[in-house]
């Protein structure tokens, strides 16, 4: 059954993008991995909000994605539901190390975005890890080679970018910037720089925020390839 959902996921992928985002009523009209399928299911989670309904589609084939929706809209399970699938398609597996990094404004919202992960994706083998101030940096040192998925604040990566040498990116497949406003308001554009600068250029970058600034734009200048831009309004 996965074999053939994975040989067959480049022909699923041509029909979808043929389709209207609006058919796209329940996550089980998108082609994921019944991985992914169950732990939504699991976690009560049938319909996709909007944002999530209009990136999906593109966040699956590997393109860039800019998606801009206000708050509790659903934009953590827009980001978690590809990285899921990226490293599926991957047939990602610990060994492999580093594949995702999600980059969030705040240890609460990375926290949140950890659960996310750990709840939809329970039936991934794939480990996850926080890093973000306030744990221990020699405890996360040692455990950081391990860790497939990364959710994280920007000081404390660059922390370790800069001072660990477990701390290996070079196979990263998907990067997230989550909350991309809140993170520039937050002063956190150097930071994000330097992150941006030790990641392989080759990979897919996934971008949202609430708002699409002006410092937004600039940010999705340096680390995205020919993103699709998604927008979504209030009065939807
Ligand atoms: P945002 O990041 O846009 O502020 P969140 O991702 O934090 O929003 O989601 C807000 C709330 O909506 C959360 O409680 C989340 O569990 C819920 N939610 C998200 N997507 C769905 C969905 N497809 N079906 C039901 N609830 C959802
Ligand atoms: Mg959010």
């Amino acid at each position: 059954q996965e074999e053939s959902m994975l040989e067959d996921v480049e022909r699923k992928y041509k029909e979808m993008l043929k389709k209207s985002s609006r058919t796209f009523l329940r996550f089980e009209d998108f082609p994921l991995s019944w991985r992914t399928l169950e732990g939504l299911k699991e976690n009560d989670y049938v319909k996709p909000t909007e944002i999530q309904r209009d990136t999906i589609a593109y966040s699956l084939t590997g393109s860039d994605v800019v998606g801009a929706a206000k708050t509790g809209s659903g934009k953590t399970l827009a980001l978690v539901i590809p990285v899921l699938e990226a490293l599926w398609r991957a047939k990602w597996s610990p060994e492999y190390g580093l594949g995702a990094l999600v980059i969030s404004p705040t240890r609460e919202l990375a926290l949140q975005t950890f659960s996310t992960i750990n709840a939809v994706g329970k039936h991934h083998g794939f480990s996850c890890g926080l890093v973000i101030g306030g744990s221990e940096v020699a405890f996360e040192r040692n455990r950081i080679s391990g860790i497939n998925i990364i959710v994280c604040t920007p000081g404390r990566l660059l922390q370790h970018m800069d001072e660990n040498e477990q701390m290996n990116c070079d196979s990263l497949q998907v990067l997230v910037l989550d909350e991309a406003d809140r993170m520039l308001d937050m002063g956190f554009a150097k930071q994000l720089n330097s992150i941006i600068n030790n990641l392989p250029a080759t990979r897919q970058t996934l971008l949202f925020s609430a708002t699409q600034t002006r410092n937004v734009k600039d940010l999705c200048r340096v680390c995205t390839n020919d993103p699709v831009f998604v927008s979504v309004h209030e009065n939807a």
